[in-house]
């Protein structure tokens, strides 16, 4: 049997000497423990798992390429053997609120995603990058710019990645739009208007219903068409103006059942979003200066689909889109780029979700930036 510690006549310790250890590495026959393995998939624990995490966030990474669910935290102790038992989860990445830290200490778990209550993002993403774990949150990013800036540092300082769920800047039709706004396809944009909502009825003791946890349309649905008014137009907001309110009272009297705003970006593009939980509504329309394109639905999980003023039509994906999200995000991570939706794009909206609220509790005052 020939011997692979020899190589065209070298001696193992002279090859390594000449060629470095990465060439030996790479398929010379040499053991692998000379570089640490690299993960086919990164390790995704989901922390909280409510519905978006047992609906899609789940089924969607086992379709995923770069990273898989390996791990899960949460705070009710029945869910675990069902989680367990459907995804081969062993024991030892199963963790609590209280636990959660440890998973430091677990080489298994790479990615910490974020799945709970808007209140409770900030606080759970930074004890994941404390822990030295990338960090995936939902959107919206947190509660208001102080605890998303505390986010950003605390990934920063911890040398980890930071990104949204920002799930549509993820989506073909979606980057295909985003596109024509950078390459001005359709002329200058002047005009922005994007609406998503749904009728809904939370019921009693909902976090949606409260205020302390992010609940209301603006943050949890509003998110959308700011964040939608943004990747179009690549523009950050100069001046925010808008109003809140609420019809049942019954069901939303301490958070907005409606929010409605306008933005102003710089050179006079203006842009105009509504959110609700008593209205559904689902629209990205751009007007630029030789043109319009629009995608309606704009932010489905399926059938996000487009058309434009000169007839191109943009079909719907069949894709997994969280899957294409979570896809995307890991190999950004493998590849040490940033991500598509950093911790930055997170604030950017969240200040603009507290001009609203602001400028809302002000008889609706333009609000600068
Ligand atoms: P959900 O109510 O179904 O689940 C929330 C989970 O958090 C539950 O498992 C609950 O037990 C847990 N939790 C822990 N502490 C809690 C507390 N103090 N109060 C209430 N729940 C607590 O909510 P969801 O729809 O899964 O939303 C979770 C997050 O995902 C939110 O940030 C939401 O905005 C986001 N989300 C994103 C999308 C998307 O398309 N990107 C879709 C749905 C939800």
């Amino acid at each position: 049997m020939k011997n692979l510690s020899h190589s065209g006549g070298f001696t193992r310790r002279q090859f390594l000497k000449t060629t470095g250890t990465v060439m030996a590495a790479s398929g010379l026959g040499f053991p692998s423990i000379i570089l640490p393995r690299r993960k086919e998939k990164l390790g995704v624990a989901l922390v909280g798992l409510g519905s978006y995490s047992r609906g899609r966030l789940a089924p969607g990474l086992q379709l995923t390429e770069h990273c898989e669910l390996k791990g899960i935290v949460t705070g009710s102790p029945h869910k675990i053997p069902v989680w367990q038992e459907q995804y081969n989860i062993p024991d030892r990445n199963v963790y609590s609120y209280q636990t959660m830290h440890e998973v430091a200490d677990n080489d298994e778990i790479d990615i910490i995603y974020i799945v709970l209550p808007t209140g409770l993002h900030a606080q759970y993403s930074i004890i994941g990058a404390e822990a030295g774990k990338h960090v995936w949150c939902e959107k919206p990013m947190a509660m208001d710019a102080a605890e998303c800036r505390a986010m950003i540092d605390a990934a920063v300082k911890n040398r980890v990645q930071l990104a949204i769920g920002y799930r549509m800047q993820h989506e073909p039709n979606t980057r295909t739009i985003i596109r024509y706004g950078q390459e001005q396809t359709y002329g200058a944009i002047t005009e922005i208007r994007s609406g998503a909502g749904y009728r809904g009825s939370h019921p009693t003791g909902n976090w949606r219903r409260n205020p302390d946890l992010g609940g209301g349309a603006l943050y949890d649905m509003g998110v959308y068409p700011i964040n939608a008014i943004r990747y179009a137009s690549g523009l950050e907001a100069v001046a925010v103006r808008g109003r809140q309110w609420s019809e049942r009272q019954d069901l939303y009297a301490f958070v907005d059942e409606f929010s409605e705003f306008e933005v102003e970006f710089p050179g006079g593009v203006k842009a105009y979003g509504e959110t609700a939980f008593g209205k559904s509504s689902n629209y990205l329309d751009i007007t630029a200066t030789e043109g319009w394109y629009r995608l309606r639905p704009f932010q489905s999980y399926t059938g996000v689909q487009g058309e434009t003023s000169d007839g191109t039509i943009l079909p719907p994906d069949t894709h997994h889109i969280q899957a294409r999200q979570m896809d995307m995000d890991a190999l950004a991570i493998k590849e040490n780029r940033p991500p598509v939706a950093p911790g930055e794009d997170g604030l950017a909206d969240v200040e603009i979700i507290e001009a609203v609220q602001e400028s809302s509790r002000r008889g609706q005052e333009w609000i600068r930036f």
